[in-house]
């Protein structure tokens, strides 16, 4: 068996490890890095344009992120934190295209307008209450609020034709939001690591197994998926950047903080449409409200999307159970994870959580004619011969113990680290692959910082000029950024 040794070894060619890749080479150009994964190529899960949806999550438009309290009024604090994060990812994918690292943003990211869009008078009054607040933030300025058939028609056609004109809805809309091609970006960002001598990608290799070394780091086995012939890698520093896999491999090292940790899989299926005559009508991201009992994930949209330069639009998800971790992975995958540490808390949360399982069965088993309802809401046109389905990528929800017999279902993300700083797994999906910068820079701050010696932190200022500052309290700052950033990456300032 032969045997490497590098400082970090990047599991998962994602939109995550080719991020953390692309920091620390910038912030530490010398260090030796190897990325491995298991696929022929880079972005074949959740990062690939069509595993995603590429909202550009900047809490704009989903209504998750902003609700209502008991006594009525609206939260929008979760939305705040995804607004800003959402800025860091501006500045750092800014950063690389201003340095000509990126050759073009136009090959990631376009300008698509957010919107949301409701049902009925008590969601209309939700919605009021919710753009009042919003619309009276700096991070949110020029977003617009309606009740008006018509004005809401000038935003987006297909949505309001054939509607009765009796019925109650709402909307707000707001130009800077994005429709970002995660995979395009993750591309983009392997060819930046690719640029350095001592960057190295392994595809068709797959982790298997690692341990720590007694003097410190990880030994990595890798096995080859044609030859099945293994290697070892020896790692100062581990990355497990394997989307719903992460917690297959956390499991695997062995680590006290991986205890009690459970995955919740969750697969989905679009419909889309490319017929230029409806794609060409449309230019938003309309998010709705999810039904009553239904799982954030669930929340239908209907969205312009940008993909190697054609239109589509998309609608869904329409969600699913599948027991695997991975869309290309296995249907061991769920109850190889069990353990004596996570059965009891997966248990819990099974039976607190059977909603939303009767939920995810009923989409399972929901025919092409129900997804067509669901559409029909946001499209009453709709006609179903220029819609075909296609299949999104896997989530795996967070299933985090809270004591010995019960969990809490999580729908974050979460950085998992070993106490020596060695060994790092992100679990999780939403709000993802937006916010992708914020995690690393949380990570390069928390877990990374005794490794990068010098003037890092000037550096960081140099990729993100607003590092260091609160963009929810600086309006001045935020509105800087926002323009210099939207110049770059061809975005609406507003
Ligand atoms: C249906 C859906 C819709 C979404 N919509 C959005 C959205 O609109 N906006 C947004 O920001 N986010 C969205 N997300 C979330 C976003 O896609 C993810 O957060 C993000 O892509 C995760 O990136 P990653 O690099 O961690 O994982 P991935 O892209 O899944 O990459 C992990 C890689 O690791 C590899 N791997 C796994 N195991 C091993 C192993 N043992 N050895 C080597 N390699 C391995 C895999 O093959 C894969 O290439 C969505 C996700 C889904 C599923």
């Amino acid at each position: 068996m032969t045997s490497d040794s590098v400082d970090v070894l990047l599991v998962g060619a994602g939109i995550m490890s080719t991020s953390l890749g692309v920091f620390l080479k910038q912030l530490k150009p010398d260090l030796a890095i190897e990325m491995v994964e298991r696929m022929p190529q880079e972005a074949q899960e959740s990062s690939g344009a069509w595993n995603n949806a590429g909202t550009g999550h900047a809490g704009n438009c989903e209504l998750n992120f902003t609700p209502m309290r008991k006594d009525g009024t609206v939260d929008i604090a979760t939305a705040l934190e995804v607004n800003v994060e959402f800025d860091l990812s501006r500045q750092f994918w800014a950063y690389l295209v201003g340095k000509g690292l990126i050759a073009s943003a136009d090959s990631f990211i376009h300008p698509v307008p957010h919107m949301s869009f409701v049902m009925g008078s008590a969601n209309q009054a939700f919605l009021k209450k919710r753009h009042a607040l919003m619309s009276a933030h700096h991070c949110y300025q020029g977003m617009e609020y309606s009740e008006d058939h018509a004005k809401i028609a000038e935003w987006v056609p297909l949505v309001m034709e054939g509607r009765d004109s009796r019925q109650p809805v709402a909307a707000t809309h707001i130009g800077n939001g994005a429709d970002v091609n995660y995979g395009a970006l993750t591309s983009n960002l392997l060819a930046v690591l690719r640029k350095h001598d001592d960057f190295k990608v392994h595809f068709n290799e797959a982790v298997i197994d690692l341990h720590r070394n007694p003097e410190g780091g990880w030994r990595v086995i890798v096995r080859n998926e044609d030859t099945a012939s293994e290697r070892t890698i020896h790692a100062r520093f581990v990355f497990l950047g394997a989307g719903g896999a992460a917690l297959t491999l956390l499991q695997k090292s062995g680590i006290p903080e991986s205890h009690g940790y459970a995955g919740f899989p969750v697969s989905g299926v679009w419909l889309r449409c490319d017929k230029p005559e409806v794609v060409n009508r449309h230019c938003a991201k309309v998010y709705g409200k999810a039904a009553t009992g239904s799982p954030p994930m669930s929340v239908p949209h209907l969205d312009t999307r940008i993909i190697e330069g054609k239109r589509w639009l998309l609608s869904g998800p329409y969600a699913g159970f599948s027991t695997k971790f991975l869309k290309h992975g296995s249907y061991c995958d769920l109850p190889r994870s069990l353990r004596l540490a996570n059965i009891l808390p997966m248990l819990s949360v099974a039976k607190d959580n059977f909603p939303l399982e009767e939920y995810l069965v009923g989409q399972v088993l929901q025919s092409k004619s129900r997804r067509f309802k669901v559409l029909r809401q946001y499209y009453p046109d709709v006609n179903e011969d220029d819609w075909e389905l296609a299949v999104a990528g896997q989530r795996v929800q967070i299933i985090k113990r809270e004591n010995h017999y019960a969990g809490q279902l999580e729908f974050g993300t979460e950085i998992v680290a070993s106490s020596d700083g060695t060994l790092v797994a992100l679990l999780g999906a939403s709000p993802g692959a937006s916010t992708a910068t914020f995690i690393m820079v949380t990570m390069i701050e928390t877990v990374l910082r005794e490794d990068l010696t010098g003037d890092w932190r000037e550096k960081m200022k140099e990729i993100i000029p607003s590092y260091g500052h609160d963009l929810k309290l600086d309006a001045a700052l935020l509105t800087k950024v926002r323009a210099e950033t939207a110049a770059v990456l061809g975005l609406h300032p507003a």
